[in-house]
């Protein structure tokens, strides 16, 4: 087996279980390894460390599959998307059958890191699963990957959508078709929490749809009663859909993306929700808030769902910024006695900081308000504890007093 030998001293994080090696900390690594290939990691003193994926061309030069003494082989993947499988089967009442009430059809069963398998993305829609392979190990496993689920959720349809920037990173190229069976249509109905939602596996965000925000979406939709709503950065309506749902009684969607609210317009109707309830503005957040503020405009509730701002922390500052901005807006547009539900998914931004932006926003806005909850990504998107970036999602509901 190939081996990478780390510099002195530069095993403290993997003794700390981080499964992450970055290209600096490597003193020695055998040639021609292949992309992807499996390699011993050894301590400068030459002892086994851990068992790793290679990634000759991304800083994150190798990814750990196991901390044990053991074989990766189709029998170590086996074991790993199992214990993944069986993790989601304690969160939710059965992640392998369609439920006709409860929790819905659509979940994360593999959420790479967090379940000990790096760089591999496993969703699941109805009777289809849909993978996305980010890192040169997990393209290397990839067929036996797709057996494997084959083998282990009874399904038979796997779509690829390995169409992720972050691919570049490793020097892969983008990737996107079927990788097992065959599918009728690339767009059709998920059930989440007894709404429905169409999906499109080509063209939708991430694998789809924001699985994380499932159980937010809920939240959304117990707050929602006889108020007046503005869902920012709506995207195919999830949040829009909840609040209908929830007995909203005026909805106001918010998208730069024309194709996104086409969707949302359809979920509303597929779920026989009162489409005159709902007004959709194609356009630009930070302008329109801009624009309502300057009208006088109020709302009992607005959701802010950005894109990511800073994927990683050297974009912090500007994305913080950014958060300030349409927050402070958010908070001059909110009725006393009003909520804001606001998200950040930006890796470079922890809970911490999110939350001070937060109170910078209403300090500067001169409002009064509390946090009445703290919101995360979903249990179908656990977080190693020695992994903590895997937690990306921070969401905060204040209550403007
Ligand atoms: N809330 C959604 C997910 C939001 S994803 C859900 O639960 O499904 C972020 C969305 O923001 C995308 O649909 C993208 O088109 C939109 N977007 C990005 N920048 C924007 C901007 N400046 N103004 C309006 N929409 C924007």
């Amino acid at each position: 087996m190939p081996a990478l030998i780390l510099k002195q001293g530069r095993e403290k994080s993997l003794l700390r279980r981080h499964p992450w090696i970055f290209s600096g900390a490597i003193h020695h690594a055998d040639e021609n390894i292949a992309s992807g290939a499996t390699v011993d990691l050894l301590s400068f003193n030459k002892q086994l460390l851990a068992r790793a994926s290679y990634s000759p061309q991304s800083q994150i030069r190798a990814r750990v599959w196991t901390f044990e003494d053991e074989p990766v082989d189709k029998e170590f993947f086996r074991k790993r998307i199992r214990s993944a499988i069986m993790a989601r089967s304690l969160i939710s009442p059965s992640p392998l059958t369609p439920l006709p009430e409860g929790e819905g059809n659509a979940l994360r069963l593999i959420y790479a890191e967090s379940d000990g398998l790096p760089g591999l993305i496993v969703d699941r829609y109805s009777d289809v699963l849909v993978l996305q392979s980010l890192t040169a190990g997990s393209e290397y496993w990839k067929e036996t990957i797709a057996d494997l689920l084959l083998e282990e959720t009874g399904l038979e349809t796997i779509y690829e959508r390995s169409d992720a920037d972050v691919r570049e990173l490793e020097g892969l190229e983008s990737k996107v078709g079927i990788l097992r069976g065959a599918l009728s249509s690339f767009v059709f109905p998920i059930i989440e929490h007894n709404l429905k939602f169409n999906i499109n596996l080509q063209s939708g965000h991430k694998t789809g749809f924001y699985l994380d925000q499932r159980k937010n979406r809920l939240r959304v939709r117990e707050l929602a009663k006889d108020k007046d709503v503005l869902d920012c950065f709506c995207y195919t309506g999830g949040f829009t859909v909840n609040a209908l749902a929830g007995g909203a009684k005026s909805v106001i969607s918010v998208d730069s993306s024309a194709d996104a609210l086409i969707l949302a317009k359809e979920n509303i109707a597929l779920n026989d929700l009162p489409a005159d309830k709902a007004t959709f503005i194609e356009g630009d957040v930070f302008q329109l808030l801009r624009k309502f503020r300057d009208e006088g405009r109020s709302f009992d509730m607005i959701i802010l769902d950005p894109p990511k701002f800073a994927p990683t922390a050297a974009q912090a500052e500007r994305a913080a910024r950014g958060y300030k901005d349409i927050n402070l807006l958010a908070f001059k547009l909110l009725r006393a006695g009003g909520i804001l539900v606001t998200f950040s998914c930006s890796g470079g931004i922890d809970a911490g900081l999110f939350q001070k932006i937060i109170a910078g926003a209403a300090l500067d806005a001169c409002v009064e308000a509390q946090i009445v909850e703290h919101l995360s990504q979903g249990a179908d998107h656990p977080v190693s504890l020695h992994f903590p970036e895997g937690a990306y999602l921070k969401g905060l509901i204040c209550l403007r007093l």
